[in-house]
């Protein structure tokens, strides 16, 4: 995931009690084996946020979406999606392995995920297969944004 948009969703991760968890869509392109990740949408105002979950409702991200899918000539699509949890090195949540596996049946594709904690992160990979669906961690992250950055271009889709 490029710095910039990495930085971006980082910006919505705080230790403050006061907030409410974030997050959006991963949009880019398969490059071979590899993905970029080109953006990210950011919550609407339509989100339902809690200080412990974060539901995606706002139509603006799908719309956001489809209007990258058509800008990109049909290159850049929904990768997946990223959110913030309040805790220093995050772990789905049964919630979460949930949602996430709706989101992969309903598109019958494999897709990204990233939990954004204030000290460490979590990025996975959901898996599609013929004989039904499981989500796989692919990596556990915890480190400075610039190490995850160049962790998750080296995600090889093919081999997951
Ligand atoms: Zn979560």
């Amino acid at each position: 995931m490029p710095l910039p948009l990495w930085k971006r969703a980082n910006s919505f991760v705080s230790c403050s009690g006061q907030s409410t968890e974030a997050g959006g869509l991963i949009i880019g392109k398969f490059r071979g084996p590899h993905i970029e990740v080109t953006d990210i949408t950011e919550p609407f105002t339509s989100d339902i946020r809690s200080r412990f979950s974060f539901v995606r409702k706002d139509p603006e991200h799908a719309r956001h979406a489809a209007y990258r899918w058509k800008a990109s000539d049909k290159t850049e699509t929904f990768l997946g999606e990223w959110h913030t949890h309040p805790e220093t090195v995050p772990h789905p949540s049964s919630i979460d392995l949930k949602s996430w596996r709706k989101l992969i049946t309903a598109n019958q594709r494999n897709m990204f995920f990233i939990i954004l904690g204030t000290e460490g992160h979590w990025g996975g990979l959901g898996i599609a297969t013929k004989i039904g669906i499981r989500a796989k961690q692919a990596l556990l992250v915890s480190g400075n944004s610039d190490q995850l950055s160049t962790d998750m271009l080296s995600i090889n889709h093919k081999n997951l």
